[in-house]
């Protein structure tokens, strides 16, 4: 880095760095791109990459690197258990859980009454409690993701004032965000803000209040979304792509379009044209991009996150995924309360909820392919890191192998090959002006990584499954 010897960076500089940018599709940092760096000095930008990751980069001196480091989600030597402790623990009744962290009580559920559900991407708690936290008077004004101003820019992140305006925000937004211009605004117009988001994002907000008294007092409350990974906005462009709309004519991805009578796991895209009203609804299984184990397009910091469940927030939510609810099409949370103000507010309105009494097992099971990868996995990634004498952000996660085995290993190391080559791929594909360009530089590899990943009877049980499948829905149609 210009000359600079690597033992003489500072923290925020290591996370930023891209040793081997060009060799892995520009991916290696470990920056999410989240803002919080630029929120407290303009000597950070925030710009999309060549990959379409949002990353930092210092332009002239910054006035304090150390502040800097102390409000970087992968930088601060603050981790998600102190901020737990401090923010949580104190309440009455509290418990601990090493998954959850510190919580209050834990559920599956979604919202009865008024759309909140049909409009949500789940169960629609998370806008659902916005707006009461809003009529309640908890708070002035809601920080989310909502619809942007262009295409380059599908989702961006702004302030709601009202319950209309909360609505109009609803769905997760698989899509790359950054918070430095909403969180600007909050400093300069006075209000208590609820801050909606992903928990590295959560933790950044956490972190800046530490730093900065005006929004310790702003941002009283913070809810999180649980969270696999983020997604370049190759993975908006490649899953409109495929579904037949150009490249030049996708206006905006709705990537959690309900569909009806089938698992809601099971759900489709919604893509918006620029030339045409009638948007294309497709299926995510009949696209190539959509499987979210195999992680393609996924922001490389993401391999380097121990909090899946927003272990800093008030208040989590995420997909019930869990077989007894998943078979429900119109979508079901799984929650995790942490903060007692928002726990008498579920406690108030509970009328208006279908609420089942969870616990730290069964939230944990909802998101075990989550846990696995970003703690074992974790684990593997930065024990191979320490191998190679490469720096790593420090982690709750230890670098190990112990009790890894050895197919598992294979598994972790097929996927950060996946995530790396789907960059790749996308480029060579928008280069030929030919989507299948993409798939004939990953289908080998996927059919690899099947073949490390799934025993042999299993992969011939599942093609059997998914035949009878298919003949289901051929009959059905006719
Ligand atoms: C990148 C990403 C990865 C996820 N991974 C998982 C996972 O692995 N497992 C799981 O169970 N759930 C995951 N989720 C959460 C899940 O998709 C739902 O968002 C969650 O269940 C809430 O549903 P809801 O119906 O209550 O929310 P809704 O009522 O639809 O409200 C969603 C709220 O979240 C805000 N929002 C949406 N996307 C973002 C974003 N990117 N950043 C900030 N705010 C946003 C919206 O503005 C809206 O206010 C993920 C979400 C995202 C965005
Ligand atoms: S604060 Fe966020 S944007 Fe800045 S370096 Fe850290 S991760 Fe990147
Ligand atoms: S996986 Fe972790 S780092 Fe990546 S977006 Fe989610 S919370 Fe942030």
């Amino acid at each position: 880095m210009n000359g600079v010897k690597d033992d003489e960076l500072h923290t925020i500089e290591r996370v930023i760095a891209s040793p081997d940018e060009d060799a892995i599709g520009g991916t290696a940092t470990y920056c999410i791109g989240c803002g919080s760096c630029a929120v407290i000095d303009p000597a950070f930008r925030i710009a999309k990459n060549a990959d379409g990751c949002y990353r930092a980069s210092v332009v002239g001196e910054p006035r304090d690197w150390i502040a800097a480091e102390r409000v970087c989600p992968f930088a601060s030597s603050v981790d998600e258990n102190q901020l737990g402790e401090e923010l949580f623990s104190k309440q009455s009744g509290v418990k601990y859980d090493q998954h959850l962290g510190y919580y209050l009580s834990a559920y599956a559920g979604y919202v009865s009454v008024d759309g909140w559900r049909s409009r949500g991407t789940s169960g629609g708690m998370i806008s659902w409690l916005a707006a009461k936290m809003l009529q309640d008077g908890l708070v002035d004004a809601v920080i989310h993701a909502k619809d942007g101003p262009d295409p380059k820019n599908m989702y961006t992140i702004q302030i709601s004032r009202t319950v209309d305006e909360i609505k109009a925000g609803a769905k997760a937004k698989y899509y790359p965000i950054e918070l430095s211009e909403a969180i600007k605004q909050v400093r300069e117009h006075e209000g208590r803000y609820l801050f909606i988001g992903l928990p590295c994002f959560v933790k950044a907000v956490r972190l800046l209040r530490r730093e900065d008294p005006v929004l310790m007092k702003r941002i009283p409350y913070c809810i999180g979304l649980i969270c696999g990974h983020l997604k370049s906005d190759f993975f908006g462009q490649a899953e409109a792509w495929e579904s037949g709309v150009p490249l030049d004519k996708i206006a905006r991805v709705d990537f959690r379009h309900k569909t009806s009578g089938t698992r809601a796991s099971d759900y489709a895209i919604e893509v918006r044209r620029t030339d045409k009203d009638e948007p294309i609804v497709k299926r995510i299984a009949e696209l190539s991009t959509a499987n979210w184990g195999l992680g393609y397009f996924k922001y490389n910091a993401c391999d380097y996150c121990d909090d899946v469940l927003a272990e800093t927030a008030d208040a989590t939510f995420g997909d019930a995924w869990i077989p007894k609810y998943v078979s429900d099409d119109k979508g079901c949370n799984v929650i995790i309360i942490r903060n007692q103000a928002i726990q008498d507010l579920f406690n108030r309105y509970r009328n208006e909820l279908v609420l089942h009494d969870s616990d730290a097992t069964e939230v944990y099971q909802s998101q075990s392919s989550g846990f696995r990868h970003r703690r074992q996995g974790l684990a593997e990634r930065l024990y191979i890191h320490q191998q190679r004498g490469e720096w790593t952000p420090t982690k709750r996660i230890k670098p190990s192998l112990d009790g890894i085995p050895e197919r598992r290993q294979r598994v972790y190391a097929m996927r950060t090959i996946l995530k790396n080559e789907s960059f790749v791929a996308f480029r060579e594909a928008v280069k030929a002006g030919d989507f299948t360009v993409f798939n004939k530089h990953m289908k080998p590899l996927e059919r690899k990584y099947w073949r490390v990943s799934i025993p042999f009877k299993k992969r011939m049980m599942n093609l059997v499954k998914r035949a009878i499948n298919k003949l289901g829905r051929i009959l059905k149609k006719l």
